[in-house]
């Protein structure tokens, strides 16, 4: 069995290896991609193997997310659930706004106990921070929820280092989730000299780059959804991504292993990455990402795949 790790300074322990649900209910984000019944048996299939994180947010769906995951861990045993979600997102007439305000992240939570059908949530984040609401202010609101048993651990999503070193003034934050993957690396200098310092786990989403680091496109793939906008899928920029897939490719092989595991071995050799989080539209992928936690890459690997993506 893979050997579990904690979130921050929590006593939550979770497999390295959790799960993006941002397509399970995700109709918004990824439309048309996967009905809600293949969704749940994503999470079904992570639950049965061994994965115990699942990591959500009320933007997902929006709320249809948290709302499927509810149904599914009614289905388990809750101690042996790690549910995390996130909030921050506000609708004010057609617009979307953040807010961290106390009392808009206290109802949030209130609200994502009721979809998630749950009476705590292991680890809650503010999503995205708001331009208002001072961040110590706002982690001192959720550190009322973890001293009233409502949540367990405190995080935070898309902070700058400035806003995460106010948000973690009296050192209650536990994971930063924020983008990384081996074609975007500005955490490594923002970010990972602070977090491995005070404790902070750093959480990367889209650690697949959305599929593209998975090593299955070529040059002839065309995008529909989230991906069309991103200009790693565009032009030269994506025909150069996929040759430095294939460089790695050629390390997999030689570990007998797909691109995707390669990858995602990867990060945990990076500081304060223990947890990753892909996402996948299919058990198959689920179930295939595990494996990125029982492979060891050697110092001469390592260096080489951060040598393809300096
Ligand atoms: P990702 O992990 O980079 O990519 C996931 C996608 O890659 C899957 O949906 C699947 O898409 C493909 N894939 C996964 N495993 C594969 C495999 N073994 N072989 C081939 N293809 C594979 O992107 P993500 O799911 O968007 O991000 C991960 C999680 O981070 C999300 O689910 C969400 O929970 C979180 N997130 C958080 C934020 C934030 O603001 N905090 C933002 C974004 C995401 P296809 O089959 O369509 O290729």
């Amino acid at each position: 069995m893979v050997k579990h790790v904690k979130l921050g300074k929590s006593d939550i322990s979770v497999n390295p290896i959790g799960l993006g649900t941002n397509a399970v209910g995700g109709h918004n984000l990824y439309p048309n991609m996967l009905d809600e019944e293949q969704g749940k048996n994503v999470v079904r299939t992570a639950l049965d193997n061994g994965i115990n994180l699942l990591d959500t947010a009320f933007i997902y769906g929006p709320k249809r997310s948290e709302e499927l995951i509810g149904e599914v861990i009614r289905e388990y045993n809750r101690e042996d659930v790690v549910v995390a979600t996130k909030a921050a997102h506000k609708f004010v007439g057609n617009d979307t706004v953040m807010d961290n305000s106390p009392a808009f992240l206290k109802q949030g939570v209130e609200d994502a106990l009721k979809r998630l059908q749950t009476d705590y949530i292991d680890l809650f984040y503010i999503h995205f921070p708001d331009e208002d609401t001072p961040k110590a202010e706002a982690v001192g609101a959720l550190k009322e929820l973890k001293d009233q048993g409502k949540i367990r651990s405190i995080g935070v999503s898309n902070f700058s280092l400035d806003q995460l070193k106010e948000a973690n003034q009296d050192g209650y934050v536990d994971v930063l989730q924020g983008e990384y993957n081996l074609l975007k690396r500005d955490a490594e200098k923002t970010y990972f000299p602070y977090t491995s310092e005070n404790n902070i786990t750093f959480i990367p989403y889209f650690p697949l780059e959305s599929g593209l680091l998975a090593g299955k496109y070529d040059k002839d793939s065309t995008f529909s959804d989230l991906r069309a906008d991103n200009p790693n899928f565009q032009g030269q920029q994506f025909l150069d991504n996929l040759e430095k897939i294939d460089k790695v490719r050629e390390i997999a092989d030689k570990y007998g292993e797909e691109v995707a595991h390669i990858v995602l071995a990867w990060y945990f050799t990076q500081p304060s990455v223990d947890v990753i989080i892909p996402g996948a539209k299919r058990p198959d992928q689920v179930l295939s990402n595990q494996r990125a936690a029982e492979i060891s890459l050697s110092e001469e690997d390592v260096k080489k795949i951060s040598d393809i993506f300096a």
